[in-house]
């Protein structure tokens, strides 16, 4: 079954859909890179569907529509049309492989069989030969047997080879696939699709093992005004250091992630209270204290802070209801003033 995208794309109306995507873009002030063009496409083939739903929402805000922001859509929207494409290709390849495998075995095999089927007649001939050129003529044709069938078992083994190359080559391919598609295009940190993953996979062991699980969130405070007075490019560099600096708290077996545009999370599995408590602080102060400077033209930018909330798993606690608590740490952070951590559960003891 087509999907309305594919539907659209091979349907009458593909040239007045292009057309309409660019003259969208233009309205939009946008770039039409491939991957807006992408995007457009999509928008107007399921104008209903959350991708529509989504960029609809950002282009209300008037905030800009950068890279990051196409990057971030196509990591949660597009992901896995992109890696049907690739799964695709891999797909041939291993049927090419898999299929030049068995033909060159069964070649070998009916070779064998003949090689067999040679010996025997060699042997009943030699058991009536009388003489010995007739002897060194039957010893001349199992040469040549013997020969036949070496030459193609090492053309067998030449192709098993190139065949186990292709192969390995395929598999780091798809591994990096895989990765790229979990991986935030700006920061390099875990995307939101990998962060589901990760947190659902991280409750499922918390709650089989009886183990602690912290989540937190963390999000740039008063973002849109640091974009606004240095624009989105800079703005884009800060993101990048914020993911720096929890990137580097953020050793196995925690994951550090970028879930929304300036908002990230971190993942703590099996620690204490307290050691959840010191990295975020960590985080908190050490992005605070930095003196921003842009290097190109040697603007001091000033600092940024992260406002960020925390909370530890209850008992049979879903990813979902967990975040929510987070979350509400986080907001509960922006209402004291911003640049602090709050754990959910202080929240709860004040109310
Ligand atoms: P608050 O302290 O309440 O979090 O205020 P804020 O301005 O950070 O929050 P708000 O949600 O109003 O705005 C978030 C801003 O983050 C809007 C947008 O300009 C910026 N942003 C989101 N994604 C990106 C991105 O990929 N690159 C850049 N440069 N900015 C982004
Ligand atoms: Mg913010
Ligand atoms: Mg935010």
């Amino acid at each position: 079954m087509s999907t309305p995208f594919e539907s659209m794309l091979r349907g009458p109306d593909a040239y007045a859909m292009a057309r309409r995507a660019l003259e969208e873009m233009e309205a939009a002030s946008l770039w039409p890179t491939p991957l807006n063009f992408e995007l457009w496409l999509h928008y107007l083939a399921e104008p209903e569907g959350a991708l529509a739903r989504e960029m609809k929402r950002l282009l209300s805000t008037g905030d800009p529509f950068t890279e990051a922001t196409s990057d971030l859509l196509a990591a949660e929207y597009l992901p896995r049309g992109r890696m049907t494409e690739e799964i695709r290709d891999a797909g041939r390849v291993l049927d090419r492989e898999l299929s030049s495998v068995t033909e060159a075995i069964s070649r070998a095999h009916r070779s064998n069989a003949d090689y067999g089927r040679t010996l025997e007649g060699a042997a009943t001939q030699m058991a009536s030969a009388d003489d010995a050129p007739q002897l060194k003529s039957i010893v001349a044709g199992l040469t040549r047997a013997t020969r036949r069938v070496q030459t193609e078992n090492e053309s067998l083994e030449k192709k098993l080879e190139v065949s186990t190359g292709e192969v390995a080559r395929l598999r780091e391919h798809l591994q990096q696939v895989r990765r790229d598609s979990m991986t935030d295009g700006l920061t390099n940190l875990a995307n939101r699709k990998a962060f589901d993953e990760h947190l659902a996979s991280a409750c499922s062991d918390a709650e089989t093992q009886c183990e602690r699980l912290a989540l937190a969130v963390l999000d740039i405070d008063h973002f849109k005004r640091f974009n606004d007075t240095w624009g989105h490019q800079t703005g884009d560099l800060v993101l990048r250091y914020v993911a720096s600096v929890m990137g580097r708290v953020a050793a196995d077996p925690r994951i550090a992630a970028r879930y929304g545009g300036e908002e990230f999370a971190l993942i703590f599995p099996r620690e204490s209270l307290g050691q959840v408590e010191t990295a975020l602080e960590m985080v908190r102060k050490e992005i605070a204290s930095r003196q921003l400077r842009r290097r190109s033209t040697n603007d001091d930018l000033g600092t940024v802070t992260i406002s960020a909330g925390f909370a530890v798993r209850r008992a049979g606690e879903t990813a979902s209801s967990l975040l929510e608590r987070a979350d509400t740490a986080l907001y509960a952070s922006k209402h004291a003033g911003r640049n602090r951590v709050t754990f959910a559960d202080s929240l709860d003891q004040a109310a």
